[in-house]
């Protein structure tokens, strides 16, 4: 190589969620960590995903307030949207967090820093840059970027991705979305909302890995703001046009695509692919090293360890869920492992999501039909949101919480679509790994009036067949006898 060569105790390889939190951990607890990122410090979450798409969603909020001010006895108004000033603001944003993923916070916990793509060259040996790391343990952080699909005709036209469109400051007349998971339905929200015409393409159901129960009501809420959702929608070519609405010959798109057996056009704009995700695991030279994978991620054991012993994969690239606290729960069992060499082993069925449109949708732990298949006899209990007194004073009232427990009150599972659902689902994670039974989620002075209380009026569920029962009324008329 001819490179410096360090060797120290960790080299993590990507500096995005995983790999920071394994560097900030370890080299706060005194280990020597060299970390390799090749591109922007915080990877996808700070720079092309969680926090700019929060941004955007929040403006995109504050746009939909404005214009639905009137029940409120607000005169309406209708916003003017200035796409630069929007973009700004995600920058912004995305500028006051980053400080905490800068190579100056890691350079002065004292880990060292490369920039630079990084291959492996042997079992225990990474080039990058002008350097050779020989260390005793490596952790490979790479993440995962847009996968995209072999479209005829995609890669004649622009499109946008997630690492592209928050780049985006100019106005968006019309846009077309293919994928309906979450990613393509926050951002079709968010660009509805700021003034875009929105289609989104799914091929097959639009948020398919939520149980419907609570995704249809949302589409619905979703379509009825007037994002046109096409479901079962199979795109069968994408051609560039002159796009009238953007100004005569202004560059656009057509999406020729079949549904229910004919086939339909749709011209617009812009156009946004949002189906799914790939490991990035091209240039890393895996095999120099024996660490197998495919095209769905790194192989790990349930230690989160390669096909090398001492090599670790965290966070989106082994391809499990693709999510920033999943990445953060991956490096906090590895610093277990490698620093205290403690078994940490990764469950993967006490895993939170949120989809932040508006309304959100959050879930915990086994769906429903999970919940079946493991157990022969459960509980479902569900709650509204129109009977909690907050939501009604906030006219928020669509939505509820679904929740699932064994027969004897063993929680299993949480789902909750409405106003801050994605903040109402804490308590059940904490339920959940808690080991809480249904009894504890109403042993306690819930604070009137507040949303959450649809968490403890939901668990009250589980008691009412009980409360109803023939023994119990005979019990209480028993006792009302005694004066
Ligand atoms: P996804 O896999 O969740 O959804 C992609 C959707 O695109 C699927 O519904 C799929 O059927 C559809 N699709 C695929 N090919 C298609 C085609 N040719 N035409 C039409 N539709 C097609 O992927 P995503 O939404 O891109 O999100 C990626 C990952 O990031 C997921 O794991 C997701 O959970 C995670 N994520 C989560 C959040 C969140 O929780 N709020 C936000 C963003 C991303």
């Amino acid at each position: 190589m001819g490179g410096d060569v360090l060797k120290p105790d960790l080299c993590v390889i990507g500096a995005g969620s995983g790999g920071l939190s394994v560097a900030a951990a370890a080299a706060q607890l005194g280990v020597e960590v060299v970390l390799i990122e090749k591109h922007k410090m915080g990877g996808d979450c700070l720079n092309y995903g969680c926090v700019p798409s929060k941004a955007l969603l929040a403006a995109a909020k504050r746009a939909e307030e404005m214009r639905t001010a009137k029940p409120f006895g607000i005169a309406p108004t209708s916003p003017t949207i200035n796409p630069g000033a929007v973009r700004a603001h995600v920058e912004a944003v995305i500028r006051a967090i980053e400080p905490n993923d800068s190579v100056e916070r890691f350079t002065g916990l004292g880990v060292r820093v490369i920039q630079a793509p990084a291959r492996f060259i042997a079992r225990n040996a990474v080039a990058a840059g002008a350097f050779e790391v020989r260390a005793r343990r490596f952790v490979v952080a790479t993440g995962s970027s847009p996968a995209i699909p072999p479209i005829p005709g995609l890669e004649e036209v622009d499109y946008f991705t997630n690492e592209t469109i928050f780049e985006n400051g100019e106005k968006i007349d019309s846009l077309i979305v293919i994928g309906g998971g979450p990613i393509g339905l926050e951002l079709a929200q968010a660009h509805h909302r700021l003034g875009s015409r929105v289609t989104v393409l799914e091929a097959l159901k639009a948020l398919g890995k939520d149980d419907p129960e609570l995704a249809e009501p949302l589409l619905a809420r979703l379509r009825e703001e007037g994002i046109d959702i096409r479901e079962g929608a199979r795109v069968e070519r994408v051609e560039r046009v002159a796009c009238m609405e953007g100004g005569e010959g202004a560059p656009g798109v057509r999406v020729v695509f079949s549904q229910a057996g004919s086939e339909h056009t749709l011209e617009a704009s812009h156009l946004l692919v949002a189906t799914g995700r790939k490991p990035n695991v091209d240039g890393l030279d895996l095999n120099v090293a024996g660490i197998k994978y495919d095209e769905r991620g790194i192989a790990v054991s349930k230690w989160l360890k390669t096909s090398n012993r001492r090599v670790w994969a965290i966070g989106d690239v082994i391809g499990g869920p693709q999510f920033t606290h999943v990445a953060n729960y991956h490096a906090g069992l590895v610093v277990r492992q490698a620093v205290f060499r403690l078994p940490a082993a990764a469950h993967h069925d006490r895993i939170p999501w949120i989809t932040f449109t508006d309304p959100e949708l959050a879930h915990v732990g086994l769906a429903e039909d999970e919940a079946r298949k493991r157990y022969r006899n459960i509980r479902v209990l569900r709650w509204p949101y129109h009977e909690n007194d907050r939501a009604q004073a906030e006219l928020a009232t669509l939505g509820f919480v679904k929740v699932v427990t064994t027969r004897r009150g063993k929680i299993l599972g949480a789902s909750i679509m409405g106003r801050q659902a994605g903040e109402l689902i804490h308590m059940w994670c904490l339920a959940i790994s808690a080991k809480l039974s249904i009894k504890h989620m109403t042993a306690f002075i819930s604070p009137y009036p507040s949303l959450s209380e649809i968490n403890k009026r939901v668990a009250y569920g589980y008691y009412l067949p009980k409360l109803a029962s023939p023994l119990v009324r005979k019990a209480v008329q028993w006792l009302a006898r005694l004066g």
